[in-house]
């Protein structure tokens, strides 16, 4: 398998057939900007010294201060955070945000760390990157297993350092340290609106489309609420641990119900406090992915659906709420099958879209309401959701190249506007 940064450049590769960009452009994407490694000390509660290692990517400032999540995980490696904030960048710009691209990560088991651990980890981070991020330089979010309660003690940190209160710095922050609302369910909520500007055109209505989902955390398991609400019929949903299968459809709030409780996925239906288990069957997460659905959800990790498995799934839309779940290799042999890839760039990108609302926010000090913020990512994610597809439909190409081209000529217009001044200044 490729590299993932490799991967990801495949897509760019494949992007540039169909737009036309000045070679300087096409030069200055293929590389991030800036990659910083570095080692963060912790003390741990049992008194001995441990050190992790974090990372942060700015891949491209072309179209404003570079924006991206923090991950938390296992599996983080330079690669991995390098094609995230490639994917960020393109994001940024295929949603119209004047941001440019960036992602960071700790490589650690977040589960095996006490609340005082992760917290010294947060902000041990956060003193290794303070010349790196800023208000007007870098803003970090929350990713996978990282949350407002971590982002707040980075904001602190930060704050901390600079001797001046700079909410603006990090975003996905709790409320009351100048977080936005609507800022924990807009990566779902932005999918929805994608979901449900989408459908209609493959003639797919909610009632009778059968969905599943890989991945239950923040951006699954409010996006699975909000499709089981809308009518859709949710059959299979998964965590790390596994997943649940039932053919009549899963009754969405008590599964999350019972999995703010005990941490685990369960089929059941709650009455009140009490849950009952329903029939179902257990499914593995690779089993997820191939069943006999409408809609698939990978709502986890990247690298799900290779070319290991891609002849093997039968749901004909695809809709990409992690990032990079399908690979390069896969896009084609799905394609060849007529599956139709909606791609991360834009269905997870209500998540970025409200970090700047947030970051709005901050720096002018005016906070909007609920119904101002979903309004407007609803306005957002329907308008950028709309010119992806007519770009798909006047091409002729797939919706993942279109939303790369539709990206792209931002982007390389951007670039264009600052001349020659990279080569010499910067
Ligand atoms: P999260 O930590 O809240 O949840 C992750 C979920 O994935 C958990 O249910 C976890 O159990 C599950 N999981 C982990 N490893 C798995 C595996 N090997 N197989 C199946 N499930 C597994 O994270 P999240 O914020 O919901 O992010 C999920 C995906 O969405 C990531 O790819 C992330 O980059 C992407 N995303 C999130 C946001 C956001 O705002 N949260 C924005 C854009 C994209």
């Amino acid at each position: 398998m490729l590299s993932l940064l490799a991967d990801a450049n495949q897509r760019l590769e494949k992007a540039l057939r169909y737009v036309a960009i000045p070679e300087d452009a096409i030069e200055r994407l293929k590389f991030p900007k800036a990659s910083l490694t570095v080692s963060i000390p912790v003390r741990m509660d049992d008194g001995s010294l441990k050190v992790f290692q974090g990372y942060r990517v700015r891949y491209d400032d072309s179209r404003g201060p570079t924006k991206g999540g923090v991950r938390f995980h296992p599996s983080v490696n330079l690669d991995e955070v390098q094609s995230l904030a490639f994917w960020m960048t393109f994001k940024c710009a295929a949603l119209n945000i004047p941001f440019g691209g960036a992602k960071g990560g700790i490589t650690l088991n977040p589960k095996e760390l006490s609340r005082f651990e992760l917290e010294s980890l947060s902000r041990g981070y956060i003193n290794a990157l303070a010349d790196f991020i800023g208000p007007d330089i870098d803003i970090p979010a929350p990713d996978v297993y990282t949350n407002a309660m971590i982002m707040g003690w980075m904001m602190d940190q930060y704050s901390i350092i600079q001797r001046q209160i700079i909410p603006g710095v990090v975003t996905g922050k709790p409320i009351s340290m100048g977080g936005s609302l609507g800022r924990e369910t807009a990566t779902a909520l932005g999918a929805f609106f994608t979901i449900q500007t989408l459908l209609p055109k493959f003639g797919q209505a909610p009632q009778g489309t059968t969905v599943a989902i890989q991945g239950f955390g923040n951006a699954g398991a409010v996006l699975a609420e909000l499709l089981f609400k809308a009518g859709y019929k949710v059959v299979a949903v998964s965590d790390s641990q596994g997943g649940i299968y039932a053919s009549q459809g899963l009754d969405i709030p008590s599964v999350r119900h019972t999995k703010e409780a005990t941490r685990s996925v369960q089929a059941v239906y709650c009455q009140g406090s009490v849950c009952n288990a329903i029939e179902h069957s257990v499914v593995t997460n690779a089993e997820l992915l191939e069943l006999e659905v409408d809609v698939l959800i990978p709502a986890a990790l990247e690298n799900q659906i290779t070319a290991a498995n891609a002849h093997l799934i039968k749901a004909p839309y695809i809709f990409e709420v992690a990032n990079g779940p399908v690979t390069s290799e896969a896009d084609a042999i799905l394609a060849e099958k007529g599956i139709q890839v909606i791609p991360d760039i834009l269905v997870n990108a209500g998540g970025v879209t409200v970090s700047y609302f947030e970051w709005v926010q901050n720096k002018s000090g005016f906070y909007w309401s609920l119904e101002e913020v979903n309004q407007r990512l609803q306005d957002k994610m329907t308008e950028e959701t709309e010119w992806i597809w007519a770009t798909a439909q006047d091409l002729a190409i797939d919706l993942r190249t279109a939303a790369y081209v539709h990206a792209l000529s931002r982007l390389a217009e951007a670039i264009g506007a600052q001349g020659t001044r990279k080569d010499y200044i910067k």
